[in-house]
């Protein structure tokens, strides 16, 4: 609810700016038990900073993250640690993302033995070795290293140390984006299957609609800190209402040769969240920028059931 991440901006570097860069600013969505919720904006819309915020991984500067009816900004040390068990993350780049002086068994048990799950090292093995089948990996590999993986396999075992503690919410952090193409399909269709298995909910986030189409049950797109458009993943697609909606999805190809989808080529640069642009952060890119939106922000409504803008043609 209402989350933010400012950060100072250093004195010298920007001298004639003030305060601070706006990386989220004022975001609110719900996630559903067992849902995906995939959100979407270009690299450097904060959308990273936000599924990190959510896990008080980067400490938000305000609004409240609230999980099973908690704020889990108010909780302490001991009851966090306790509240990580819940939330996990799958980041971007597996290669980084695992250690690579740990085997794939040290991996896997480290979180357990952080949470105190699955006793004693007997115990710990066997949990170690289904995971790995859990995520299609043989068990026989359990001690070697990440860097006699392939990328997909990694991305793999990233995704079987997440579920190490049985969490009910995974942030997937453009988890297929370093993948090949070919591969980036067969890590989203086990995430799908997990899912569906244990019911975990999904924050999935995506430079590409593309990506997030098939998965999500609802997206919410953001663009400089905020979000700008909400709804449910099919309705979005068949009618985005956002400009900048309208611009991501026309760059998405359409499988079927019949349908034609004007490509909107999107003007000019993402503009710095430090020097945002006044009225609507999006009026100097959007197509459709008329007078008011130079001057005066456009309010966050739901202008259908279930879909959310944040434009002045909907006014
Ligand atoms: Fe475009 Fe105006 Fe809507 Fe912003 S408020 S997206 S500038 S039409
Ligand atoms: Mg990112």
């Amino acid at each position: 609810r209402g989350l933010e991440k400012y950060f100072p901006i250093k004195k010298g570097v920007m001298r004639l700016t003030k305060g601070n860069v706006r990386a989220v600013d004022g975001v609110s969505f719900d996630v559903k038990a067992g849902e995906t919720f995939g959100l979407v904006g270009e690299s450097g819309c904060g959308k990273s900073t936000t599924g990190r915020s959510i896990l008080r991984l980067i400490e938000p500067t305000g609004g409240e993250v609230i999980f099973d009816g908690k704020d889990i900004r108010k909780l302490g040390q001991t009851e966090m640690r306790k509240m990580r068990k819940e939330m996990q993350i799958v980041f971007q780049d597996p290669y980084a993302s695992l250690n690579p002086r740990y085997t794939v068994r040290q991996i896997l048990e480290e979180p357990m033995i952080i949470h105190g799950l699955h006793g004693g090292a007997a115990e710990r093995k066997k949990k170690v070795i289904d995971l790995l089948e859990t995520v299609g990996l043989s068990g026989s590999r359990m001690n070697r290293y990440p860097h006699e993986f392939s990328g997909g396999q990694r991305q793999r075992i990233g995704i079987a140390r997440a579920l190490a503690v049985s969490p009910k919410l995974i942030i997937a952090d453009e988890p297929v984006s370093a993948l090949d193409v070919s591969v980036q399909s067969q890590v989203l269709n086990l995430m799908n299957d997990l899912q569906n298995e244990y019911g975990i909910a999904y924050v999935f986030i995506a430079h590409d609609l593309s990506v997030v189409k098939h998965i999500s049950d609802r997206i919410g797109v953001m663009y400089l800190g905020k979000l700008v458009e909400l709804g449910p993943a099919e309705e979005l697609y068949e009618k985005p209402l956002h400009p900048y909606t309208q611009a991501l999805l026309s760059a998405v190809p359409i499988p079927d040769p019949e349908i034609k989808r004007e490509r909107i080529i999107l003007q000019g640069d993402l503009p710095s969240p430090s020097n945002p642009p006044s009225g609507c952060y999006f009026h100097p890119r959007c197509k459709d920028c008329m007078a008011i939106c130079k001057t005066t922000a456009p309010e966050w409504k739901e202008v259908e059931p279930n879909r959310f803008v944040a434009c002045h043609l909907y006014n």
